[in-house]
């Protein structure tokens, strides 16, 4: 039996280990922070390691997070280490029927004529029904472009709900998504609904722009029998310029500040500052005086001297 822990549910940050964080994730990782501990969860981070790994960011971020006064319970997960626990979940759909191999490359789906009211770009659906002297045909092709056959859903309803905690009820769209790439690697979608419910994490906070893949994640942890969290999404940082902010915008990462002579306290301010708080120096003093109902609603504009 696993050990009793004070903490009722959890939160999660899950960042790529791309490169550093910016004030953009920084602020989505304290609101991340304080809405779990806010509300008596355990907080955990995981290492989104699949895909997009820069050497030594990992130990970077974790370090920039701490500076600014995040902690975080038991050890960091690794996503490049659970590979185990995907297979066993594509195993399960497997066994319900629900996996079906594509063949397709990216520019046949590109060029696919999609259905009438199906996104750009959406999965025209080519592979879900072959016969299986067909399914041979893209096996023996998919041998030839040395490459595996993606794995897919084979999704079974348009659409599924979930609740945010500012966005309300979502409904967004279920597709044939990809479970597992012709690379081998496993979708970003499987892996965060599994990895999710193996550490227990019920509250989702991350950044908006996910808004819309929950729906898809809610409804595949439905179809492993595993709880659905609940969603609160938080708006993106932008630059002056309107887009979502990036490296190239200047001097945007903790890093980059400390290097102009900024307190790790100095940023936390400006983040406070983000939200209506004046004087906020630790993550702390964000948690004991931050109203989460008093969320800008609107992205944040990043506007730094140098
Ligand atoms: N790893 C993703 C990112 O850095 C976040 C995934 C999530 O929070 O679900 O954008």
């Amino acid at each position: 039996m696993p050990a009793a822990t004070p903490f009722r549910g959890a939160g999660r940050y899950a960042p790529s280990p791309s490169g550093d964080l910016h004030l953009g994730n920084l602020r989505t990782a304290l609101l991340a922070w304080v809405l779990a501990r806010r509300s008596g969860r355990a907080f955990h981070l995981r290492v989104e390691d699949l895909d997009r790994v820069r050497e030594g960011a990992e130990q970077r971020q974790l370090e920039d997070l701490a500076a600014l006064g995040l902690d975080w319970d038991g050890e960091v997960v690794r996503q490049s280490e659970r590979g185990e626990a995907f297979t066993a979940a594509i195993g399960v759909l497997e066994a319900q029927g629900r996996v079906f191999e594509c063949y397709c490359t990216r520019r046949e789906i590109l060029e696919a004529p999609s259905a009438p009211h199906a996104p750009p770009g959406a999965y025209p659906g080519t592979c879900r029904d072959l016969s299986p002297a067909a399914r041979e045909q893209g096996r023996g092709r998919m041998r030839e472009l040395r490459r595996e056959p993606a794995l897919r859903l084979r999704a079974e309803v348009p659409s599924w709900q979930v609740r945010d905690r500012w966005a309300g009820e979502v409904t967004g769209t279920v597709d044939d998504l990809v479970l597992r790439r012709g690379d081998g690697v496993v979708a970003y979608n499987l892996a965060v609904v599994v990895d999710d419910a193996a550490a227990g994490v019920d509250q989702v906070v991350r950044a908006d722009d996910l808004l819309s893949s929950a729906p898809r994640q809610a409804h595949l942890a439905h179809l492993l029998g595993l709880p659905e969290p609940g969603y609160a999404h938080v708006p993106l940082a932008v630059s002056t310029a309107g887009a979502r902010l990036a490296k190239r915008d200047g001097a945007v990462t903790l890093r980059d500040r400390l290097e102009r002579g900024e307190s790790a306290a100095a940023v936390v301010e400006r983040i406070g500052r983000s939200l209506g708080l004046e004087g906020c120096r630790s993550a702390r003093d964000v948690l004991e005086r931050w109203d989460p109902a008093t969320l800008p609603r609107h992205p944040w504009t990043v506007d730094l001297p140098g």
